[in-house]
Formats: structure tokens, sequence, C-alpha cells
């Protein structure tokens, strides 16, 4: 018969995202009223390596909800790659009696929790928490909502100066293999052009497009352009459209971190609060080598094993309406 799970450990691991903090809470704070012993492990699975572990009682969590990044940090761990940096990470667990960790982060993480899992007794249970909403098995992950929404607040600042001026602009957004950062706040924003990893970048209609509006003397646009794009980011779109329209006042506008801070939105903090009790059921409930995605507004337990990037999954649907609505 499988141990009944008694004391935990969580931790944040990867990229950051708004929205750990309310995830962290929500483990602590389930996993304490079910009568557990909670632990926070610092910097990810570093924490667990180097036993920089502490324990997390309801008021550790106070005042968190509302804050981004996250207060037990997050880390990339070279040495959890490695059978001995994992081994290490289970000698700290045994040694403390932990028989139960909840990791919050994106498919590298589950990766490495899916490898734990298979080599030790100790069940992990992982919590999505990535802004670029590019792991495959959930509608949602941590973060994502929060990051959209701050790109939009920053590219509607920037269509008021593209007015003022008259300019084209080329604005570059988070996603480094997935495109939704880009398609969602392009849309939101009437973005000319949305450039994703997705798709392959017809620059050539897109410079067409843009002499036609030229001609209709339609100066202000904007371009919405994923990092990971395939042609190669705003700086190289900018170029490429600078040698084909030498008369279009171009500028470019690299968003960068700013998509990973700030105070997590209401959906965040919903997403995270839910998956984070979920997190504990599942231990509970011995569900055990999963992580916790929406499908369909319904809880949905992906083995760890099968983590993979989400990629191709932006229909042809979107991209018509993209099209259709910025003429
Ligand atoms: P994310 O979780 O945001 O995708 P990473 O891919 O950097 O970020 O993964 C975070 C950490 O998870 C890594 O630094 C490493 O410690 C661990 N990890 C990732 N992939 C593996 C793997 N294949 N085997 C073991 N550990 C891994």
């Amino acid at each position: 018969m499988e141990k009944k799970v008694t004391k935990i450990a969580v931790l944040t691991s990867g990229g950051d995202a708004p929205g750990m903090n309310a995830a962290i809470r929500a483990v602590v704070r389930t996993g304490n009223y079910y009568g557990m012993e909670v632990y926070g492990s610092m910097r990810g699975y570093q924490g667990l390596i180097d036993d920089d572990i502490f324990r997390m009682e309801n008021r550790s969590v106070a005042n968190i909800i509302q804050r981004g990044g996250t207060i037990l940090k997050t880390a990339r761990c070279k040495e959890f790659y490695e059978p001995e940096g994992r081994k290490k990470a289970y000698d700290t667990l045994k040694k403390r009696g932990i028989n139960g960790l909840v990791i919050i982060g994106g498919d590298g993480s589950f990766r490495g929790a899916g490898k734990f899992s298979q080599e030790f007794d100790i069940p992990c249970i992982g919590l999505a928490g990535t802004i670029d909403k590019d792991i495959a098995g959930t509608d949602f992950t941590i973060g994502f909502d929060t990051a959209v929404n701050t790109a939009v607040e920053a590219i509607d600042k920037i269509r008021d100066t593209a007015d003022a001026h008259d300019r084209l602009f080329i604005i570059e957004v988070m996603g480094r293999d997935a495109g939704y950062i880009a398609l969602h706040s392009g849309i939101a924003t009437g973005a000319e052009h949305i450039l994703i990893p997705e798709r392959k970048t017809d620059i050539d209609h897109v410079i067409d497009s843009l002499l036609e509006k030229e001609k209709r003397k339609k100066l202000v646009n904007m371009i919405v352009v994923a990092e990971g794009d395939g042609f190669g980011g705003a700086e190289e779109v900018a170029r490429h459209v600078k040698q084909k329209l030498p008369n279009a006042d171009t500028r470019v506008c690299v968003l960068g971190h700013i998509q990973r801070g700030g105070s997590p939105s209401c959906l965040d903090r919903l997403i995270a609060s839910r998956m984070g009790y979920h997190a504990v059921e599942c231990l509970m409930e011995g569900r055990y080598n999963v992580f916790v995605g929406i499908q369909n507004n319904k809880m949905h337990y992906i083995p760890l094993q099968n983590a993979v990037k989400a990629k191709g999954k932006i229909s042809d649907e979107w991209m018509k309406i993209v099209k259709i609505l910025a003429s």
C-alpha cells in the first residue's frame, strides 16, 4: 500500500511567472488544512540539493497573493539534470522525512520531476507556471494572462505615440516557442500583422500589405512579433522593412522582461489558487506524478512523463480574424 503523504515541499523552478506566489500560498494553506507539514525549497531544485528548505505555516504566505515574482525564488539548476544531483535532492528529502513534492514551473521543470519520480519513491505534482502558455494539455498556465495584459497595456501606449507621428512600430513580445502572447496582445491592440513561430512568416506579403496601406494613407501600423518568430525577431523584421519601405517612419520596441513582472491578474490568481488546491488533493488521493491542467474548465491530470511543449495549436480561424480586422 502507498504511504500517506504527510510532509510536503513546494518549489518554483525555471522561468518565473506572475501568480507563482498565489500558487505557493494555495499549496501551503491547503496542505496545512489537511494536517500536512509544508516546507518551501529556495531556488527550485537547487534548494533540495543544498538543503535550503524551511517550514511554511499559513502566516508565511500572508500578503503574497497579489505579488509578482516568487518568494521562494527560482533558478535553472544544472545539477538536477544529472542522476547524482537528483540523488542529492532525494537524500535531503529523505533526511527530513518529506514524502511529497509540488513543483511550480514549465515543461522543463516537469521533465526533471518526471525523471525524479521514476527514480525515487517521492510523489511529485506539477503546476503549470509559464507566461508563454506553451505546455500541452492545459488551456491555462499561471502567468500568461498577466503577461499578455502587460503587453496590451504597453502596446496601447505605443499606439498613442505611433498615431501622433504616423509611425510604423514593430513590437517584440516574449514567446520563444509559442506565439500566444503575440497573438492575443496583437489582436487585442489591433495590430496589422502578428508574426509567430507557429506560422512561417511571409515577409513579402507583409511588405506588400504595408505598401498598399501607404497608398491609401494608412500610415499608423503596428506589427507584433514573437521573439521566437522564424524570420528573426523585431530587429530583423525592421531591417527588412526599412530596405523595402525607406519612406516609412519605422521604430522598434522590444518589451522584454516587463512582461514577467507585476501583480498577477485576477484570472492568474484564480488559476493558481485552484491548481494549488488540486495539487494537494492529488497527493491526498494518491494521484501521483502528474501535472495539474485545466481543460474546458475541468481539472486534468497529465503524467509528468508526458510533459511536452505545446506546438502549432494556433488555429487558422484566429489568423483569418487578424487579417480581416486589420484591413
Ligand atoms: P521551465 O521549467 O520554465 O521550462 P527549464 O527548462 O530551464 O525551465 O527547467 C527548469 C529546471 O528543471 C532546470 O534548470 C533543471 O534543473 C530541471 N530540468 C529541466 N529539464 C530537465 C531534464 N530533462 N532532466 C532533469 N532536470 C531537468
